[in-house]
């Protein structure tokens, strides 16, 4: 048996010899466009790459309207503004996801209802958002996390039922699909990043989408310093151009995106089609081996999730079965085999050292009453935190664009720690 890669044996993945794919991905194409953006002299907001980017982007995403903005957290903000939710309202959200998405509904003075995710697809649960909803629920945002797609029949049932808007978190979905519609025209809004992390990036940005020409409108003035937008969205055009000077339509500020952002995004589009097709073959075939090994539980692809996006790569490691390994020592004998960062997933909230609402008194009013409602620890969150603590690995997107002899060696690795686990248990 091979030595173990953490005891100085021979990594199972050799990187010198035979790197990991790199992250991000660009070429001419990137370099031709920023050159004609530069040239141009257009730098700034709603140019000829932004219009370019968001009708391309909308097309993509089978939705009527794109308005791009600076990140994938300001996304989520002008989607809760542009829904006029605020002080006094709930917005239903799941434990396990990136802090914005909590964040956000406290900048705009509401109050997020953290609920538990199913353990098999670590994305939100319905009967947990059916025992959340009071008289003072307004939205949810389920998180299409990682591979997975949260369950949107359910989620639009229960919102239908109650009245409740949705805005998808699609930070991790461009282009999945649940039964034939894309993630991110499910909802009424869906909000993306392009942050250099997520699979389609232009080092930061965001944008969010709808078929709602009302909500299209608000959400564009939103980005830009709250002016109306003079090409009326309602008339089939995008809604940008000049702008009236009668006045501010809505109160906002400045979150425009570049056009040189727009540019690299333009082009990542286009590769992005084929990027997913690869990740999805290959993290298919990558699950087919995981779940031939004892230990380790492959995240549930739902059947009603037509096309795959993955953003990064995870999967459930059962201690018991790696005789009681500990899952950091498991991760860091993946790490050592596999030359690449294995992580936890994100922290849940009620314990996320980013998601810390109380420090802000002088922007929120944090009464007594407001403060006991948005206290991330009274939260009770135990699945989030088991697959926190014991269960999560995750991997980065790029892993899936290897070959797929790439896929066999993380499964080998895999293997030759479970062989080995007792070794590492005495370090
Ligand atoms: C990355 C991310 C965001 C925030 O996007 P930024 O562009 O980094 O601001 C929001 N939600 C989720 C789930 C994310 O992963």
């Amino acid at each position: 048996m091979e030595q173990l890669a953490l005891l100085d044996g021979p990594s199972v993945k050799n990187i010198s010899k035979d790197p990991w794919p790199q992250w991000p991905v660009w070429g001419k194409e990137e370099e031709k466009a920023l050159i004609e953006v530069l040239n141009s002299g257009v730098w700034s907001y709603n140019g000829p790459k932004e219009t370019e980017f968001n009708q391309l982007f909308a097309a993509f995403t089978g939705t009527k309207y794109s308005v791009c903005t600076v990140n994938g957290t300001v996304t989520l903000q002008i989607a809760l503004e542009a829904l006029e939710i605020g002080v006094g309202d709930e917005v239903i959200i799941p434990g396990l996801t990136w802090q914005a998405t909590a964040a956000t509904v406290i900048d705009v003075n509401a109050t997020p209802i953290i609920v538990d995710v199913l353990e098999d697809t670590w994305c939100i649960d319905p009967e947990a958002i059916k025992k959340a909803i009071t008289p003072r629920t307004k939205a949810i945002i389920p998180v299409h996390l990682y591979g997975a797609f949260a369950d949107m029949d359910s989620i639009m049932a229960i919102a239908n039922e109650h009245g409740l808007h949705i805005i998808e978190d699609c930070a991790h979905k461009h282009g999945g699909e649940w039964k034939g519609k894309k993630a991110g025209s499910i909802g009424d809004i869906g909000s993306f990043s392009f942050q250099l992390s997520k699979h389609l990036t232009a080092g930061e940005g965001g944008a969010v989408t709808t078929d709602d020409p009302n909500l299209a409108e608000r959400l564009d003035a939103l980005r830009n310093c709250g002016r109306r937008p003079e090409g009326s969205f309602k008339s089939g055009d995008k809604g940008i151009g000049d702008y009236g000077d009668d006045g501010n339509f809505l109160q906002s500020g400045n979150l425009r995106i570049t056009e040189f952002q727009a540019a690299i995004l333009v082009e990542g589009l286009k590769r992005l089609p084929k990027q997913n097709d690869t990740r999805d073959r290959n993290g298919e075939y990558l699950n087919e081996l995981l779940k031939e090994l004892p230990g380790i539980l492959p995240l549930k692809r739902d059947s009603r999730e037509t096309k795959k996006a993955y953003f990064n790569f995870a999967f459930r490691y059962i201690k018991d079965e790696f005789k009681g390994l500990p899952i950091n020592k498991f991760r860091k004998a993946l790490e050592a085999e596999l030359n690449i960062v294995v992580d936890a997933c994100y922290e849940p909230l009620n314990q996320c050292p980013l998601y810390v609402p109380h420090t802000k008194p002088a922007r929120h009013k944090l009464t007594e009453d407001y403060w006991a409602q948005i206290d991330p620890k009274r939260f009770q969150l135990p699945v989030c935190e088991r697959i926190f603590h014991v269960e999560s690995v995750c991997l980065h997107h790029k892993v899936l664009m290897g070959s797929k002899e790439d896929m066999s060696l993380i499964a080998s690795a895999v293997k030759k720690i479970y062989d080995q686990a007792e070794t590492l248990m005495g370090l």
